[in-house]
């Protein structure tokens, strides 16, 4: 049987490892899940479950230390993030406590065939594959929502991270859920498939990258069953020739290096207008090469390891690909010899179309620099991509800013901020960025019955 194993990547190290569930635990699950949403819990009155939310919330704030630091020590974010995105996890339990029962309150449809209004139910025990980046904010975008509707959850969490799959199932049921409302398991892929294919699941959510997104939209097609998907992002930061050029570049490297460049929303390819390239690429890779690498533990520590040894080497190929056709080193380009799974910042530039880097999304902290002459260029560089997630465009012209943000292709755009969330705004893409909404009014409406009653 094959375990989960949490490994330090600041130095390899194995932490700890977890044994699989086995198929009679899954069925446990499964049942005891079911159970729940056939009962009072899921389909009886909302506020036992936005107490839960509450409490959760509380708990979540009570014990940020602790949590930030099992985050950091097993995929290596920088502690002070760490501690962010436990904080957003408070935010978005707190904010689905105090809105979901406006949000979910039946809306009313004028129409010619009588009283009409749509009512908003749970639709059962639903399945979330969630990835290491974001190890308690990606499961919280699932849970929260469904536990306020009163979907339960079964959650398959990135091997890498089990340590944090098994604290934030035992907060909870800390903060009060009955058992089966959010399940952890430690399965495989085959065994994410069997329960998309059973009868009483009815919903996948999937947080991760094409490939997983592809398999698992298949088998949740193949089993008629609703799914959302967020995938990965190739987003442009777009800085016009009027930007504020300083702040730019500070939140430009912020926006490639947060969580070692491993965000779906990072900034990966710099659109730059002609007469303000050469001045932000000089201070933006003297940003980059002025990193201080080492223990995400360490607060002097700016840049932390990537998430595994595999991340690291899947990024070492890619830009050494990239550099083989033709692009060009600024700075970087290697991995950190010695122990952990460090790679050196870096910035690429002269990245021709028939580069393979030139459509690619490197995970983790390279980034790719384009230069254009006019507005219509960086649209047209920007929506050049398989991907529609997020992005940002950086000028003084607010009127100039909103006119690109409507042309680029994609789910979410910000002018003159890098790309953020919060829980009460959407967040998805488009193209081969995913389907469906996280978070706000949409995101807990995804696994929604939206029932339309009528009194004629
Ligand atoms: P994966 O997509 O492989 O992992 C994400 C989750 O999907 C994990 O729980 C994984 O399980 C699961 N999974 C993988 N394949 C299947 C499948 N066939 N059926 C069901 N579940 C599956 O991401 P990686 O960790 O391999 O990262 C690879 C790339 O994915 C990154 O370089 C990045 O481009 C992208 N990515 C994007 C993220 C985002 O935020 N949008 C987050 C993470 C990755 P297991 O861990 O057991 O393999």
């Amino acid at each position: 049987m094959s375990s989960y194993q949490s490994i330090n990547p600041a130095n390899n190290q194995l932490l700890k490892s977890w044994p699989s569930h086995d198929e009679a635990a899954v069925s446990h699950a499964l049942e005891v899940a079911d159970r729940l949403f056939h009962s009072d819990w899921s389909k009886g009155d909302i506020q036992p479950r936005l107490q839960v939310l509450h409490k959760l919330a509380d708990l979540i704030d009570s014990r940020a230390e602790e949590l930030a630091t099992i985050a950091s020590k097993e995929m290596g974010k920088l502690i002070g993030q760490s501690r962010g995105e436990v904080k957003i996890c408070a935010q978005i339990a707190r904010y689905y406590a105090e809105h979901a029962e406006r949000i979910l309150k039946p809306q009313s449809y004028p129409s010619e065939l009588g009283e009409a209004w749509v009512e908003y139910h749970p639709i059962g025990v639903l399945v979330a594959v969630e990835p290491w980046n974001f190890p308690y904010y990606q499961l919280m975008r699932v849970l929260a929502p469904n536990l306020a509707l009163g979907n339960p959850v079964l959650a398959k969490h990135a091997n890498i991270v089990p340590h944090c799959a098994d604290v934030f199932e035992k907060l909870v049921r800390e903060a009060g859920a009955p058992e089966g409302a959010w399940t952890n398991l430690f399965i495989s892929t085959d065994q994410v498939a069997d329960l998309i294919a059973d009868d009483r699941v009815q919903g996948v959510a999937l947080t991760g990258s094409e490939r997983a997104g592809s398999a698992v939209a298949q088998q949740a097609g193949k089993h008629l069953k609703k799914s959302t998907l967020e995938l990965g992002g190739n987003d442009v930061f777009v800085v016009l020739d009027d930007a504020d050029l300083d702040e730019a570049v500070r939140q430009g490297v912020q926006a490639r290096l947060s969580n070692c460049g491993q965000v779906c929303t990072a900034a990966k390819r710099f659109i730059l207008h002609e007469k303000i390239a050469d001045r932000f690429i000089s201070q933006f890779s003297a940003a980059l090469s002025s990193v201080t690498l080492g223990d995400p533990l360490d607060e002097k520590t700016t840049l932390g390891p990537l998430s595994s040894s595999d991340a690291r080497d899947r990024l070492v190929k890619q830009v050494d690909e990239a550099v083989a056709h033709g692009a060009q080193l600024v700075t970087g380009g290697k991995a950190v010899a010695g122990v952990g799974c460090y790679y050196q910042p870096t910035l690429l530039t002269g990245i021709t179309p028939d580069n393979p880097a030139y459509y690619q999304e490197f995970f983790g902290p390279v980034a790719q620099v384009y230069v254009v002459g006019d507005d219509q260029a960086a649209v047209a560089l920007a929506n050049d991509s398989h991907y529609g997630l997020g992005g940002s465009v950086w000028t003084r012209d607010i009127a100039r800013g909103r006119k690109l943000a409507s042309a680029i292709e994609t789910g979410m755009v910000f002018i003159n901020s890098q790309s953020d969330t919060s829980a009460e705004l959407p967040f998805g893409g488009v193209k081969r960025s995913g389907y469906g909404r996280e978070l706000s009014d949409l995101g807990i409406k995804e696994f929604a019955n939206q029932k339309l009653v009528v009194v004629s």
